[in-house]
């Protein structure tokens, strides 16, 4: 408060001295480290945000290298316990600090997470994974950098479902014929899961199922709104059209699909596989 005065007060002398100042600002002090940035392109091209929104039409964001004090935030055990860790390195990273982590879609936020582990501890990931078919497990390093833009590469082409005007998708369903209006989920619908879902552990109910996520994302229902409409139809929707709405969700919802080819060294078995998020994803054994 007081220096806030003293501001205001010695305004008119302050503005008299600053083109000194801003001349000894532009030489370049050699103990100043500047952190490098990276441009990270986003799964949604900033399609989704509304018009007045920083990431309309924004097809990336810039994302400042992670560095010694992030990591002091991702061994933070009260972040951790609190399920936030992540948000509060993405909030760190992010150089664009009028972005809140709430309103990021979520395949937006993945990506950025994936590629703040790249800058942080490399594209390789090593990890050990079971075999799909014999069970074996053993070592294989994922090349994050590879599967992110293969990620990248396959997103938008949709044929299941019909983009609107308003961000959203219709997707009409085979049995019931029923057109379904669908929404990407955000960072503030994924803590909401997260909450209940602790809520749910506490009281030893089971956590979130398919039908309640679907009823986060449906927007409308043959053009009704109505969550009393919305909860009807999800709670007596036949299984092909549960499925086929699923299916058709998560090819049109712009995300991150971090597959890689992976093969058993013990049976030799071949198949795609999802690169696993564990714990030592941002926690890499050394
Ligand atoms: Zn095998």
């Amino acid at each position: 408060m007081s220096t806030r005065n003293n501001e205001d007060r010695f305004g008119s002398f302050e503005s008299d001295a600053a083109p000194a100042a801003s001349t000894t600002q532009t030489q370049t002090n050699p103990l100043e480290f500047a952190t490098p940035t990276d441009m990270v392109e986003l799964p949604s091209k900033g399609k989704f945000y509304p018009e007045g929104h920083t990431l309309h039409n924004a097809e990336s964001v810039e994302l400042r290298y992670m560095t010694a004090k992030d990591e002091d935030i991702l061994v933070n055990r009260s972040l951790i316990k609190k399920g936030v860790v992540l948000d509060r390195l993405l909030q760190s990273v992010l150089v664009n600090k009028k972005i809140n982590i709430d309103d990021l879609l979520i395949g937006d936020k993945n990506a950025m997470l994936v590629s703040a582990r790249i800058t942080g501890y490399g594209s390789d990931y090593a990890t050990r994974v079971p075999c799909p078919s014999c069970g074996t497990v053993s070592d294989h390093v994922f090349d994050l950098e590879e599967a992110l833009e293969a990620s990248n590469a396959s997103q938008g082409d949709t044929t299941l479902a019909e983009q609107t005007e308003r961000g959203t998708f219709l997707i009409t369903l085979p049995k019931t014929g029923v057109s379904v209006e669908v929404r990407p989920l955000t960072g503030k619908d994924e803590k909401a899961i997260l909450k209940t879902n602790t809520m749910r552990q506490k009281n030893k109910m089971p956590e979130l199922g398919l039908t309640d996520q679907m009823k986060m994302y449906i927007v409308s229902v043959n053009g009704e709104e109505d969550g009393a409409v919305i909860s009807n139809l999800v709670d007596n929707m036949p299984a092909i059209d549960s499925r086929h709405l699923r299916t058709s969700y998560s090819e049109a919802i712009p995300s991150v699909d971090l597959a890689q080819h992976f093969e058993c060294p013990e049976c030799s078995y071949e198949q795609e596989m999802e690169v696993p998020f564990t714990s030592e994803f941002f926690w890499p054994k050394r």
